[in-house]
């Protein structure tokens, strides 16, 4: 088990001052997809030290030396963070709101009905970390290192339909949304087309294990890799506070390292639209009908843009139905205009979905000479499903020559299983704590956890269903807690919390030559250490940047 934080005393805050951030914490988050408990509860169930700009009292934690405890197993912390003055603090949180304003690090206030759908209006500043996240350099190096190696691989898995089809069969079954995705790729299959020109923005997420001292991956997303765009600015605000405050804090801004995530990724964008060539197409974004994650996406259109005068247009699945078109030649027409790159913000979930047009835009995109970011077959190359079964013995050495490879590839990866393993499905019930538990679902909320893991395998015995294949079960990973000033709402709040480091790459190829093979820049999420999921978009996670120790 993690080390938890049972013993935190309750504060008592005098909220005045700067009105508009004095409001009471929201209850819940600016994504559609959150199922699950906010990362910030309401003040009175809050069991966490409130910093309120103006006047601070702030609690203090009880059990220090629990997570002393802790922090000293993952290496010494940044900064004494109990320690820090809480003048300093003030005056510190309230530059990172100013800059966050100024600078474009925003999502759209879910207080606000018109935020997810008209840029401008009720905008509120993304959830932050005040200050970076230490991490280890050789590990940051290591999560490097693996991103173009993991970018080839889901490219050899991509081209082979039959695994793909093969090892998602008994899932098909049982998993609707899964199945409808497999149709599909069946479709593409069947009209025996290629992908000549392939696109992956990827992010390969990972968790430092305490105990074993190893870097874990979570998962690989390919589709929908969200906040490159609000991630380097996180790396750009936090450098910018050190380089004010560096001194008092003991820190220095160039510990943290440069992230370059919004300008790689356009730059992937436009070599495929250059690849694609017809210079009177567009770059077309997949959105969701309501997006308060808008400026992330923003972020990156503008940038390819302004560097590569590429113009992009943004559409939801039900217009690309309605105004899509198809050619003879393969080129697709939306509204009559040449779409080069299709680039999915969406998609990725069943809520997508939500009648048969989607699903008729989805398969009209695939069957088109559009490339897409993702193919059908590099999302489902991203399942969790394939996750497990490529962490199988000898399976990566279906797809990978190099043994050097593989052996770092394995070394990142968990403890995997399919739910047919009995001696597995045993010790999950028998010690559930140490298990997560996954349907083939993105966008965080629909992982299951605890005592949870043991009902719901105790369900599954019990009714004999196969309704098991719609879920993997993974060795659960126990990062290090650490004190962490977390900033949501113009709040901050102190609070023990772990971190996810998820690194980005792009992979560009037309047919036999690479084009792009990079590792792009990072993405820390950090939330209470209490929480289960991670999702920032689904309210459970604050955006933060690393501090290289
Ligand atoms: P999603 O596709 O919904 O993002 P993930 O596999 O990334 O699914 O899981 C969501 C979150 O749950 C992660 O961001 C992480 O915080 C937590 N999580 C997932 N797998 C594990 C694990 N094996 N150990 C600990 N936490 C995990
Ligand atoms: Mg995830």
């Amino acid at each position: 088990m993690g080390v938890g934080h049972s013993s935190l005393s309750s504060c008592s805050v005098d909220s005045l001052c700067i009105t508009a951030f004095i409001a009471q914490p929201k209850t819940t988050s600016f994504s559609n997809s959150n199922r699950q408990k906010p990362l910030f509860p309401t003040k009175k169930q809050s069991p966490f030290a409130v910093l309120k700009i103006g006047t601070l009292n702030c609690a203090r934690v009880a059990g220090e030396m629990e997570i002393e405890k802790g922090i000293a197993a993952a290496g010494k912390p940044i900064v004494d963070r109990h320690g820090i003055d809480d003048g300093l603090i003030q005056k510190i949180v309230y530059d990172a709101l100013v800059w966050s304003s100024l600078h474009g690090l925003l999502v759209g206030d879910r207080n606000d009905q018109r935020s997810g759908k008209l840029p401008g209006v009720g905008m509120v500043h993304a959830p932050i970390a005040l200050l970076p996240t230490s991490f280890p350099e050789s590990y940051w190096k290591q999560a490097c290192e693996l991103a173009p190696i993991f970018n080839e691989l889901i490219d050899r898995v991509s081209l082979d339909g039959k695994f793909l089809q093969d090892s998602l069969a008994r899932t098909k079954k049982v998993d609707a949304f899964t199945s409808r995705l497999l149709d599909i790729h069946s479709k593409i299959l069947e009209m025996n087309k290629k992908e000549e020109i392939r696109l992956g923005l990827h992010r390969s997420d990972y968790m430092l294990d305490e105990k074993t001292k190893l870097l874990l991956q979570i998962e690989f997303n390919t589709i929908s890799s969200s906040f490159a765009g609000l991630g380097c600015l996180v790396t750009d605000l936090h450098r910018t506070l050190l380089n004010d405050y560096g001194e008092d804090l003991g820190l220095d801004s160039k510990r943290i390292p440069g992230n370059t995530a919004t300008g790689q990724f356009a730059e992937a964008l436009a070599k495929a639209w250059t690849e694609y060539n017809n210079p009177r197409a567009v770059a077309m974004i997949v959105v969701q009908t309501e997006e308060r994650n808008m400026y992330d996406q923003h972020w990156l259109c503008t940038v390819l843009k302004e560097r590569y005068n590429v113009r992009t247009i943004r559409k939801t699945l039900a217009e690309i139905d309605s105004e899509g078109q198809l050619l003879p030649d393969g080129t697709f027409l939306v509204g009559g205009q040449a779409v080069a790159v299709v680039y999915f913000r969406a998609g990725y979930a069943p809520i997508d979905y939500p009648s048969e047009s989607e699903w008729r835009a989805r398969l009209l995109m695939e069957q088109s000479s559009a490339i897409k970011c993702p193919s059908i077959s590099y999302h489902l190359a991203g399942t969790k499903k394939i996750q497990q079964e490529l962490a199988k013995p000898n399976v990566l050495e279906r797809f990978l020559e190099s043994k050097e490879d593989t052996a770092k590839l394995r070394k990142c990866f968990a403890g995997l299983w399919s739910l047919v393993d009995s001696d597995i499905t045993k010790k999950a019930i028998e010690k559930p704590e140490l298990f997560v538990m996954k349907p083939q679902r993105e966008g965080g909320g629909n992982n299951i956890y605890g005592d949870d893991v043991k009902e719901t395998l105790l369900r599954l015995q019990k009714e004999g269903s196969e309704e098991d294949a719609a879920y993997i079960l993974m060795q659960r990973i126990f990062p290090a807690v650490s004190p962490t000033f977390l900033i949501r709402d113009g709040i901050c709040r102190k609070d023990h919390a772990i971190s996810e480091l998820g690194v980005y790459s792009a992979y560009l190829r037309n047919k036999e030559s690479v084009i792009m093979n990079d590792q792009c820049g990072y993405l820390m999420r950090t939330k209470v250490s209490s929480s289960n999921e991670g999702g920032v978009a689904a309210g459970f996670a604050v955006l933060d940047s690393i501090y290289l120790t």
